[in-house]
């Protein structure tokens, strides 16, 4: 990769520099988040949230500076630097569309929206504790004319409908209609699958995931696993928090987070393996080459982020192969405790397809249904298709088709999650985008490498995570999400490896 000090005209070389300096920003801001989520003292929460406020203050004036559009202008009037196929093409590309984005919205929709966001939030939680939509739907319904009026504001000539506008903060490029096409054969083949299996298939045993582990070994043996993938533990850290993340300081520093319950080991050890696939592309980027700050030291989208860790956490750590190294390894941590269950019984326990009510704690197959059904009740929303205080309605109809439960009340329906209050609009599709683009990937990947169950049955992780590196992590967001997938499995986004993928895994597990 190029460095910044390469011969470059020096208005590109000072671009690269500024930017930088929002890097380093950002790289503050991060650890100060990741302290207030772990360490810091609850005396300190107010004080924080100033040095946050400010914090985030100080990046926004430089990502939307005059300095910044100067330099970028210069730079895209300078012919040496605008062959799109080269690095410093990318990365002005990308830095022309983070300006606009900074700078399209005025300042007074953006205070709105943060004081309507913070309202939505607290009106939310009790309306959800109360299991009272009706307590919800003025804060909501401002939220979402506002979301709206942001969407209009992001809007280009890139973007078939407003829709697109939001979605590209998480998903740059990506439009809703790519989207449905691959999410309704989806929808319905998941849909066809669950039911199968409720009416033919007999539920593996699960019973012995819950038996008691301390949560000193579970974390010991979370380090291991995720040591043997390939994490630097050099450049990084394991740490606790309720919500787990991973945030990805800057050169050299990438800190994941997982949760643990002394009766729920596969919990504990599927988040961990979740956020050690967001740190292995994390720590995957070149972002030690001088360019840190740039675009191209950067993740892609949601989507790919996403994919990185669902691949780990899925491909990888549900299946039997994975299990046959790590269940000897778990006894072994674990003074035996999984001693009477064989590979092939553990496996298949890890491999269930209950429909549940709850997003978060549903599995592997049932989630993208959740997703999907958000995805088309937000989209209704934006286009004035479905009034706000009919959602619980068009929800509770929606869930029964998809899943086939009828919802019991709105709290374990519609007010389950927070992100609407937030006008998070566009962010759930990324969830099973990562798990469409990581079951793609997995084809490919076996194709390339044939002998990887062997390998990882070995406890050998390396060839894998160097395919990872060298079709998605080296590359930041020189490509977009459709072209890496298309550069890397040579085809576009389909909905048949996911398929493949979850029928070859359930399917066994519940005797069919
Ligand atoms: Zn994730």
């Amino acid at each position: 990769m190029t460095t910044a000090s390469q011969t470059l005209p020096k208005h590109y070389t000072d671009l690269c520099d500024f930017k930088r300096e929002i890097g380093n920003l950002g790289s503050v801001a991060a650890l100060v988040g990741w302290d207030q989520e772990t360490y810091m003292p609850h005396g300190g929460a107010r004080a924080r949230a100033e040095q946050s406020s400010l914090l985030a203050k100080l990046i926004h004036e430089r990502a939307s500076s005059t300095k910044l559009g100067d330099l970028l202008a210069q730079c895209e009037a300078d012919s040496s630097l605008n062959d799109p196929t080269s690095e410093h093409g990318a990365n002005l590309r990308e830095m022309r569309r983070d300006y606009d984005k900074a700078t399209k919205l005025p300042s007074d929709l953006v205070a709105n929206l943060a004081k309507a966001q913070s309202e939505a939030q607290d009106v939310w939680k009790v309306a959800r504790t109360n299991n009272d939509f009706k307590s919800f739907v003025p804060a909501l319904t401002k939220v979402m004319d506002l979301t709206k009026e942001k969407a209009s504001c992001l809007k280009t000539d890139e973007h078939n409908e407003l829709y697109d506008a939001l979605l590209g903060e998480y998903e740059p490029g990506a439009k809703a209609t790519e989207i449905e096409a691959v999410f309704t054969p989806l929808r319905d083949r998941l849909s066809a699958f669950i039911a199968e299996l409720r009416d033919n298939g007999t539920p593996p045993k699960v019973d012995f995931l819950h038996r008691e582990i301390p949560v000193e070994k579970q974390h010991a043996f979370g380090q291991a696993v995720t040591a043997a993938f390939g994490f630097d533990y050099k450049k990084g850290r394991l740490d606790t928090t309720t919500h787990p993340f991973c945030s990805g300081f800057g050169p050299g520093d990438t800190r994941m987070t997982t949760r643990y319950s002394p009766t729920n080991f596969p919990d504990a050890i599927g988040s961990t393996m979740h956020e050690c696939g967001h740190g292995l592309y994390e720590q995957g980027i070149p972002k030690e080459t001088g360019l840190f700050g740039t675009p191209l030291t950067e993740a892609i989208s949601l989507g790919i982020h996403e994919s990185q860790s669902r691949m780990w956490e899925n491909m990888v750590g549900r299946s039997k192969a994975f299990w046959t190294w790590a269940l000897p390894l778990a006894n072994k941590h674990f003074d035996g405790a999984f001693d009477d269950i064989d590979v092939e019984t553990f496996t298949k326990a890890m491999n269930t397809a209950t429909p549940s009510f709850i997003r978060v704690e549903s599995d592997e197959s049932t989630y993208n249904l959740h997703v999907m059904l958000r995805f088309e009740l937000e989209r209704a929303m934006l286009r004035n298709e479905l009034a706000i205080q009919d959602l619980p309605e068009a929800w509770n109809a929606k869930f029964k088709d998809f899943l086939g439960l009828d919802v019991p009340d709105d709290a374990t329906g519609c007010l389950q999650d927070v992100h609407w209050s937030f006008g998070l609009v566009g962010y759930f599709p990324t969830y099973s985008l990562g798990n469409l683009n990581a079951a793609q990937m997995w084809e490919t990947i076996n194709e390339q490498i044939p002998d990887l169950d062997d390998q990882i049955a070995r406890g050998e992780f390396g060839a894998l995570l160097n395919w990872t590196r060298e079709h998605i992590h080296q590359h930041g967001r020189r490509y977009t999400a459709s072209e890496i997938i298309e550069r890397s499995t040579g085809k576009p986004l389909s909905a048949d490896p996911l398929m493949r993928h979850l029928e070859s895994r359930v399917r066994p597990a519940y005797g069919l």
